[in-house]
């Protein structure tokens, strides 16, 4: 069925999940030149999604982008429900009943599995927890890391895993006036790490990283970066395709690189040792994390020599995948909603009225921006569908709360999460920080009780 859209009756849009893609998509949604009401849901009670639990505490900066977010918040327009978890606090099919289209914008947060023997051992922890402990996320706060040995090392040659290297190299000064958790400060001042072991499994041709990010690790206080020379030498196919203008990017990176084979280092300083060619094959130890064992490849394949090399905590950063939500089509294979342009299908049917942006459309990749011309993409597919969108039967937000409320689910609004910001920000004022975050979800609940 289609129905004119007017000021009386806009297109009614859900967008589940306030990360950067959910928030660019209602941006995108209510600069059109139709009706529209947009209501962003967020399983936990705080915006913001990857911005404020995944971007590193050390780089601020990114985090301006929060700005444009509240614009987008203060429209009227606009409504945010936190604390709703869609498919389990209420079913994806329940919640079409309110709106004529759903956009799911719910990120990557699940680590990709190494899948090797060992990965129980105390010690073997996953980016999304290290980086969860520190950033607060409410599921994670709890996590302990052992940091007492004096080797960590890490697999994967992302961006994440160099933000993981760059918070274990950093200094306790470097850290103190971030908004890392109090509870992460603490632990990381009293770590016996002093060296940490970025691995990858194929050539550095192929390193993941970006220049700016892996150039941060030689600028850091009381660190030093270090490449085996022959750890550089690569195949000759790769080695001509460095030359191609196409791999500026590659090519930045294997200048820093070289940079670092005969860096300064200081007997005292922490050590940041990149390797390439190598694959984890197993992790061995008694309860505890004792040393990993790497197969050596060459040109992208094993040659059946391997090496042990100890350490206390081996952390997993090999890329993230979405979570499925009950209800919706999901692509195991890849960690996605599979979609055509941001239309949801099933099979290689487009499911009507449902949309998706951001990571669990694409899978994690690309910077925050990236997500900008994503939400554009999936927008566009909308508009274009208008005519045939199969519309809702209540118009109602209010029923839609009530029917929250009996469930117990109270959502946290946008003047709630206001509340909890401006705690958040006086609670770090006091220890000389931009903001100390509440990672108890009762206790950022109780905050948006009060009156003030
Ligand atoms: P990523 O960039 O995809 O890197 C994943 C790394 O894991 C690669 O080195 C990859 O190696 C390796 N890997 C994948 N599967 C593996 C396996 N089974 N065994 C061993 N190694 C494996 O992922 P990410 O670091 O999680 O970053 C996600 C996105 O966020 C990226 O676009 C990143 O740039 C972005 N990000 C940006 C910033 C920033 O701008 N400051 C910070 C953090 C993240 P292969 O190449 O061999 O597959």
């Amino acid at each position: 069925m289609s129905i004119p859209f007017s000021p009386q009756r806009p297109l009614r849009v859900a967008v589940v999940g306030a990360g950067p893609a959910g928030f660019y998509t209602a941006e995108t949604l209510l600069k059109q030149d139709i009706p529209v009401k947009v209501d962003l849901f967020e399983k936990l009670p705080a915006p913001f999604g990857l911005v404020r639990y995944g971007v590193s505490p050390d780089h601020q900066k990114i985090k301006n982008v929060i700005k444009i977010f509240e614009q987008t918040a203060s429209d009227n327009r606009f409504s945010y429900f936190g604390n709703v978890n869609i498919g389990h606090d209420i079913s994806v099919s329940g919640l079409k009943e309110f709106y004529d289209t759903i956009i799911f914008c719910t990120g990557a947060q699940t680590d990709r599995p190494l899948g090797i023997k060992g990965e129980d051992l105390i010690g073997n922890y996953k980016a999304s927890q290290f980086i969860g402990w520190y950033n607060g996320h409410p599921r994670f706060k709890d996590c302990q890391f052992d940091l007492s040995n004096k080797v960590a090392l890490i697999m994967g040659q992302g961006n994440v895993a160099i933000d993981i290297a760059r918070i274990l190299c950093c200094t306790k000064e470097e850290l103190a006036h971030t908004d890392i958790c109090q509870h992460a400060l603490d632990a990381l001042a009293e770590s016996k790490i002093e060296q940490v072991h970025v691995y990858g499994r194929r050539s550095a041709f192929y390193a993941a990283f970006t220049p700016a990010e892996i150039k941060e690790m030689a600028q850091l206080a009381d660190c030093s970066p270090f490449v085996d020379p022959k750890d550089l030498e690569l195949d000759p196919v790769s080695a001509k395709e460095l030359e191609s203008p196409a791999n500026a990017l590659r090519q930045k990176n294997f200048s820093i690189l070289k940079s670092f084979t005969s860096f300064p280092y200081v007997s005292r300083q922490k050590r940041f040792v990149l390797h390439f060619n190598r694959t984890p094959v197993e992790i061995l130890g008694g309860a505890k994390v004792e040393k990993v064992r790497f197969e050596i490849n060459k040109e992208g394949h094993g040659i059946g020599q391997y090496e042990e090399i100890g350490c206390g905590a081996f952390f997993t950063s090999i890329g993230y995948v979405g979570e499925p939500i009950e209800g919706v089509p999901f692509l195991y294979q890849k960690g996605i909603i599979p979609n055509h342009q941001g239309r949801i299908l099933e099979g290689e049917q487009v499911i009507g009225g449902f949309y998706v942006c951001g990571w669990i459309a694409s899978g994690a990749s690309g910077v925050i921006g990236t997500n900008k011309l994503r939400a554009q993409e999936t927008v566009h597919s909308l508009l274009e569908d208008l005519k045939d969108l199969p519309v809702c039967k209540n118009t109602d937000t209010q029923d839609l709360l009530s029917l929250l409320k009996e469930r117990g689910i109270i959502p946290v609004t946008f003047i709630d999460w206001k509340k909890i910001d401006a705690y958040e920000i006086m609670m770090g004022l006091s220890i000389g920080k931009p903001r100390e975050k509440m990672t108890k979800v009762s206790e950022m609940i109780s905050i948006t009780k009060k009156k003030y």
